[in-house]
């Protein structure tokens, strides 16, 4: 017997981007089905295909057996697929009835039938339990009332499979509970449902199966009831998340690559000792205002009142200086990247070349095919997801954009990183895959200050790990001693005692 909704094989590509790999799984009739990945993983071009806003390079899609492929949202319609889409599907200023009735607008001698028309959208509204008025206007609804009409659209117009891209994600509580109880009512008469959503503890409650993809590839398709949510992470990031020690811990540590001595600044730090040596990994911790920002600037540079003494591999540097701090493989991965670390309305290749620039202009011009390899490399190594390396920074995922931060100074080949938050702001595969890079780098050897306002992520990734507490160093934790308590109480204060 065949399945009756099947995907074979389904291949698509974007310039750049292999967006959908060979995927190829089957859905049950009368389920709700799980799809399920990372940013990018290819869940929305999948349902975009099945719904017709899209075409597969190849591959194919079966509903009963039969081939379908539908050229436009129209076509799939009329196969009984529809898709319920975040952006805004309708026109906003045509009223509910206008826009559920659009393709069929009733008519009588020449000009719209408005009871007909009124009639036709209640008993659609009606279907779905939905209390709306097909008077209003669509742009005045909320999302997800807007959404209600969608669903409303596609059931009247006979959908049998039903596409639903994060229908949750500006949706809320009670709305969301609402759309719960539509999608058992849509399951009980039959219908199909693909449900696309981040959020594990929706997929299951509601799915009867779920659908991995990760990088555009079919991961898993197995039963909600045969899985659990720490494994679906799993299979979505395709490795266990923090399950191993990071490898440069098991490694010799090198020679001292970063000495700060008698390191001040009014009003920001004061007397700073500590070194870092190549291949180790150094947290700083610290409660808001503790100085952990002004300290790493100031190593960079960036503070032209810092006094004291900071040698990089034992040669001494003058302060206050970015060029020197530069020149002496010096690298800082700011907190803000938005306005310290990336100039959003450069592409992802300049952006990655940017720190490495002098090295690669002579006689005053760029080298642009030496710019290219070096972001290509980049762009490969730290797997940024992006469609070019000519797309602008600025449409990219906040991981991505942070992978970036990284690769433009990992592209100028610094040995000592100073790194100021390094996955604000990033989900959790691309946090995982940034402690992965962090943990190569310092098995090349490289130094690096990490500042975290995240303990279990300084104490997942460090060897050790120095708190700052008002502008002086309060301790420091080597890792057989880490714990958030024993951190929590040096940042606080509360050791003094002790
Ligand atoms: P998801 O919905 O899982 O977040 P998408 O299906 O939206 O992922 O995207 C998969 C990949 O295809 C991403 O790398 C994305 O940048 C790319 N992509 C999606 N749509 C387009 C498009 N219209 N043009 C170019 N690239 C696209
Ligand atoms: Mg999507």
């Amino acid at each position: 017997m065949s399945a009756y909704l099947e995907f074979r094989q389904v291949t698509k590509r974007f310039p750049g981007v292999l967006a959908l790999d060979d995927v190829s799984f089957t859905v049950e009739r009368g389920t709700c089905h799980a799809l399920i990945g990372e940013n990018g993983a290819g869940k929305s071009t999948l349902g975009k295909i099945l719904a017709g806003v899209y075409t597969a390079d190849t591959g194919q899609i079966l509903i009963e057996g039969r081939a379908i492929a539908p050229a436009s949202p129209l076509e799939a319609r009329e196969l009984g697929v529809a898709m319920v889409h975040q952006e805004l599907a309708f026109c906003p200023n045509l009223s509910v009835a206008e826009n559920l009735c659009l393709g069929d607008l009733p008519r009588r001698a020449g000009f719209i039938d408005r009871t007909t028309l009124i009639a036709r959208a209640r008993a659609m509204l009606a279907a779905v339990g939905a209390d709306i008025d097909p008077d209003t206007l669509i742009g005045t609804l909320s999302t997800g009332r807007e959404q209600l009409v969608q669903i409303a659209a596609a059931v009247g117009t006979g959908a049998q499979i039903i596409v639903m891209d994060e229908p949750t994600s500006s949706l809320s509580a009670t709305e969301t509970a609402d759309l719960f109880r539509l999608i058992g009512t849509l399951k009980a008469r039959g219908l199909t449902l693909i449900y696309v959503s981040h959020r594990m503890e929706e997929l299951f409650a509601l799915c009867d199966n779920i659908t991995v993809l990760r990088d555009g590839r079919h991961i898993a398709t197995e039963p909600i009831s045969d899985t659990q949510p720490t494994r679906v992470v799993t299979q979505m990031i395709g490795r266990e998340l923090r399950a191993h020690t990071p490898a440069h811990l098991d490694r010799e540590l090198g020679p001292v690559r970063l000495n700060v001595k008698n390191f001040s600044s009014c009003g920001a730090f004061k007397d700073i000792n500590f070194s870092i040596r190549a291949g180790e990994i150094v947290g700083v911790a610290g409660i808001v205002g503790a100085g952990r920002s002004e300290l790493v600037q100031a190593i960079f540079g960036l503070d032209s009142e810092a006094t004291g003494h900071i040698s990089v591999d034992d040669r001494p540097l003058l302060l206050g200086s970015i060029e020197r701090a530069l020149a002496a493989g010096l690298g800082l991965v700011p907190e803000d990247r938005k306005r310290q670390g990336l100039v959003l309305g450069l592409n992802c290749r300049e952006n990655t070349a940017l720190a490495a620039l002098p090295l690669l202009t002579r006689l005053g011009f760029v080298r642009r095919n030496a710019e290219r390899n070096l972001a290509t490399t980049y762009t490969k190594r730290l797997r940024i997801k992006t469609p070019s390396i000519e797309a602008l920074t600025a449409g990219l995922s906040g991981g991505n954009q942070q992978k970036i931060a990284l690769a433009k100074w990992l592209a100028r080949d610094c040995d000592v990183l100073l790194i100021d938050e390094p996955t604000r702001g990033v989900d959790v595969g691309a946090k995982a895959e940034i402690y992965q890079l962090l943990d190569e780098l310092a098995c090349e050897g490289k130094a690096m200050l990490v500042v975290s306002s995240e303990l279990p992520e300084l104490i997942g990734i460090c060897r050790r790990i120095i708190v700052l507490r008002a502008g002086q160093i309060a301790g420091e934790v080597s890792r057989a001693a880490f714990s958030e308590a024993s951190l929590m109480q040096l940042m606080a204060g509360l050791n003094a005692a002790a």
